[in-house]
């Protein structure tokens, strides 16, 4: 006997676990599929989790800030009880360096002042007030180990930044996900997990369930893509990608977790830094440390892989960055262990992700999250559930999309920027920076 349910959500990431507690709580049925153990084990549990509101387009801008309301009030938007705890939002702030890469931020200043975003102007001084253990030497362009130059400053200092109060980090995003999750239950929602969706059954050009590795077949007139780096191969199944125009592809990322420096504890007093002029970003971790990651410089290029089979050792990428945070921090130690994560995004062809339906009826995808959007899942949820009322109300999303009014932010979010039909967008980072 089939199983029914009015949607099912492949995917129980932070993005899948949000999806289904907004549909949830609008009366729908779901059921989250993982092929994985738990919720948030997939690319979410090694995400650096970052929380910022700093990003190259207005709408990307307003969908980061309306989400930062959520994870400042946690448990009021959870709703629930969770035996597990609550994740904790660290509210550090974020200080961006004004560098030649950025164009001195103005593009981005230029959103969060029509957004009425917070911010403050640092100079040299209070940079290093802050941050005393930092050299502020230029670097740039970034470079690969292997490049002449590599580690040598190229002439004068960083000469300012931004800070950004509403930032900071996650504590645990697979505990956030489990927190999701466990919302999503208290609203009637299911989850299932060591189970792959291996079929996705179409007719007449409308989906109509899924069926799992162990033979279960799940009927739903909704079935929605929230594969993480599997979206590609998920999409594929479905047929959903006969007519996209962006597409989406797994791509492996390092990050370097490095003990803080002797003369700073980076753990306690640190904040998340973002500095183009080396191409890493960075911010505290538990234990006195100091987690690093590339922000994609082109020198670095793009290693595309099988999200099912990837090395998942170290490379010289590990090193490069621990190099290039070490030009910032000139005492830190670089120990002879390596220790840091290795796991993929999700990347879209501008790194923009995909929230959209597509061509097959009932069927929808959240996807290409390029790296960026842990930050986004609570409004990525809402966005996506009402996108999904909208198109099952017989709305034509396509020719005339969703403006979907914002919660915390006075903005209208238009949906056609993050369609699947979409030109590439030439105003994006094109690198995890969204
Ligand atoms: C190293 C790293 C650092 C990051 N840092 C940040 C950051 O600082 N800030 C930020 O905002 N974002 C960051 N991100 C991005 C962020 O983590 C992702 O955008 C987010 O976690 C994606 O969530 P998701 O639910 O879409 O996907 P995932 O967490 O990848 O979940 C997808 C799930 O789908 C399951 N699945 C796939 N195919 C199938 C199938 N056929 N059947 C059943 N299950 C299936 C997988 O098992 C997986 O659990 C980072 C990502 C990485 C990898």
């Amino acid at each position: 006997m089939a199983q029914k349910y009015d949607a099912v959500i492949i995917g129980a990431g932070i993005i899948g676990a949000a999806i289904a507690f907004e549909l949830s709580k609008r009366g729908r049925r779901t059921l989250n599929v993982d092929m994985l153990p738990a919720a948030g084990y997939g690319s979410t549990s090694n995400s650096c989790a970052i929380i910022r509101v700093h990003y190259s387009t207005l709408d990307g801008t307003a969908l980061a800030y309306d989400s930062y309301f959520d994870w400042v009030d946690w448990q009021n938007y959870l709703d629930c009880a969770d035996e597990s705890g609550f994740s904790v939002f660290h509210q550090t702030g974020c200080l961006v360096m004004k560098t030649a890469g950025n164009g001195g931020l103005k593009r981005v200043l230029k959103h969060v002042e029509a957004l009425g975003i917070a911010h403050e102007h640092w100079g040299r001084e209070q940079i290093l007030r802050r941050l005393p253990h930092y050299d502020l030497s230029c670097f740039s362009p970034p470079k690969r180990m292997d490049e002449e130059g590599f580690g040598e400053p190229t002439g004068g200092e960083v000469q300012g930044g931004v800070f950004f109060p509403t930032a900071g980090y996650i504590s645990d995003p697979q505990l956030a996900t489990h927190n999701l999750q466990r919302a999503a239950e208290a609203k009637g929602g299911r989850f299932v997990f060591n189970r792959r969706v291996v079929e996705i059954v179409v007719a007449h050009g409308h989906v109509q369930g899924v069926i799992l590795d162990d033979g279960t077949k799940v009927d739903a007139a909704i079935v929605i893509n929230v594969a993480g780096p599997h979206s590609a191969k998920v999409n594929a199944l479905a047929g959903a990608d006969a007519d996209m125009r962006i597409s989406t592809k797994a791509v492996r990322q390092e990050v370097v977790h490095l003990p803080s420096p002797p003369d700073f504890d980076f753990g306690e007093r640190g904040l998340v830094v973002s500095d183009s002029d080396i191409g890493i970003y960075c911010r505290p971790e538990i234990g006195n440390h100091v987690l690093a990651g590339s922000e994609d410089p082109e020198c670095d290029g793009r290693e595309v892989v099988d999200p099912d089979d990837f090395n998942r050792d170290f490379t010289d990428q590990w090193t490069t960055q621990a190099l290039r945070i070490a030009q910032r921090m000139p005492k830190m130690g670089i120990p002879g262990r390596m220790s840091g994560v290795v796991d993929l995004y999700d990347v879209s062809d501008d790194w923009i992700p995909i929230y959209d339906k597509s061509c097959i009826g009932g069927f929808y995808m959240a996807c290409g999250s390029s790296g960026n959007q842990f930050k986004n899942a609570p409004v990525a949820g809402k966005l996506m559930a009402e996108l999904i009322e909208y198109g099952e109300a017989g709305n034509d999303h396509d020719s005339k999309p969703l403006q979907f009014a914002l919660q915390h932010v006075d903005h209208v979010f238009d949906t056609a920027t993050v369609s699947r039909l979409r030109k590439i967008n030439p105003d994006s980072s094109f690198s995890v920076l969204g």
